[in-house]
């Protein structure tokens, strides 16, 4: 028998389970899908199959994540892929915070699970539901290798300088304070690609990754190495987002409390639910802000122009970190789709050796491509990013046989 070498790729968040079905071998997805709604009356499941584009739905209550884990493992059934198949190597979860202790992705056994479990006071929202989902997968397929790939990983590498905030160390180390940056699977994958992109090998190149989703994050990488990045003891830290405030002094949480009357959790919904272009202007969504600054909106224009300045301020920052840069790299949902933040970006930056080509920069594009001008001393890229992909690849050469 020849060996399995499909993986299952899950991430499970608070009341949502993403998954895909790879194929290690032919590198191709079988199927994705998402379980939103999770303990609602109005849960939904989305299933896809990738080759043939055809998607079936499900609404109706699923409870827990134990029925979500089910009704997906339904329809992969009726593809014939099931979670019983012999096909099936392995299952990789995204964990988001693995703390100091997770360095890389790491076979799950009682031992692992317990350390995720206290990381729990760092990651309140996102480890508990990480670790539901791997139990609910453990108890579906005991036999199975379970690998989970950290966030926070690829950022173990960042320097003391970096990782430390200026604070009494004894109290940092008594509540395990410090910079551990998030996304990590995601700027790893990019900063490989981006140079495979410029057929160089990635020890020899450093790269400015410019992670610009819904939540966003910076890092520096040189020679395949993270060395600073944005976020820091939470995804709070950093870049302005759709939701989150990103950078601010911290006393504004005092004068909230002292001044405002507003509790911890008010406070803590406020700057990662009510701020960043949201809470800016009422949107998160740059399609929608781009639309609204072409009608004239001052507001939309005003949090556009907040978002670039905080996104050049740490473009600065990172040449300077990394003293010799090769390439300034943009990617997920606002970074390979939005040409006007890509050149707003970089605009009058030629003095750092950074320029954006605006015909390279405006042509669509699914792929990693360039978007500088030939002679720019400083390669600029738009990479996709594909986490799913680097869970499974990671997970299967862990685990895969
Ligand atoms: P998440 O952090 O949720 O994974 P994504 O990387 O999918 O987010 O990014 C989602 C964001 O990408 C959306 O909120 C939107 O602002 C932005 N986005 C998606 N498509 C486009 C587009 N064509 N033009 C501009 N922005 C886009």
């Amino acid at each position: 028998m020849t060996s399995p070498t499909r993986v299952l790729v899950l991430n499970s968040g608070s009341s949502s389970v993403k998954y895909q079905l790879l194929d290690m071998r032919e590198r191709t997805r079988l199927a994705s899908g998402l379980v939103e709604r999770i303990g609602e009356r109005t849960s939904r499941l989305k299933h896809t199959v990738p080759a043939t584009g055809a998607s079936r739905e499900r609404g109706g209550p699923i409870a827990d994540h134990g029925a979500a884990l089910k009704a997906v493992a339904e329809e992969l059934a009726r593809d014939g892929l099931g979670l019983d198949s012999p096909e099936l190597a392995a299952i990789g979860h995204r964990v988001v915070h693995g703390g100091m202790f997770f360095t890389e992705p790491t076979v799950i056994d009682d031992e692992v699970l317990t350390e995720i479990e206290r990381l729990i006071p760092v990651a309140p929202l996102h480890n508990p539901a990480n670790l539901t989902g791997i139990r609910t997968a453990r108890a579906l397929r005991p036999d199975l290798p379970q690998v989970a790939v950290f966030d926070t990983a690829f950022h173990t590498t960042m320097p003391e300088a970096a990782a430390r905030y200026a604070i009494d160390p004894r109290i940092a180390d008594r509540y395990r304070i410090r910079r551990y940056g998030f996304h990590g699977t995601s700027h790893a994958y990019v900063a490989r690609e981006t140079a495979r992109l410029l057929g160089r090998d990635p020890a020899d190149v450093n790269v400015i990754v410019l992670h610009l989703g819904n939540g966003a994050s910076a890092s520096a990488v040189r020679g395949g190495r993270c060395v600073d990045t944005s976020m820091g003891l939470t995804p709070l830290e950093g870049l302005v987002m759709g939701t989150r405030s990103g950078d601010l002094d911290p006393a504004v949480i005092f004068h909230l409390r002292r001044v405002g009357g507003m509790s911890t959790d008010e406070i803590d919904t406020l700057l990662n639910k009510r701020s960043g272009l949201f809470g800016l202007c009422g949107d998160n969504d740059m399609r929608e802000i781009r639309r609204r600054i072409d009608a004239g909106d001052a507001e939309a224009a005003l949090a556009f122009d907040i978002y670039i300045h905080r996104l050049r301020k740490y473009i600065g920052a990172y040449c300077a970190v990394l003293g010799r840069v090769d390439a300034v790299v943009f990617t997920a949902g606002v970074g390979e789709n939005a040409a006007v933040v890509r050149e707003a970006a970089l605009a009058d930056l030629e003095t750092l050796g950074l320029a954006v080509d605006p015909v390279r920069n405006a042509a669509p594009g699914d792929g990693g491509r360039l978007i500088s001008p030939d002679s720019a001393r400083v390669a600029v890229a738009v990479v996709p990013t594909d986490e799913e992909l680097e869970i499974a690849t990671q997970t299967y050469a862990l685990a895969g046989k």
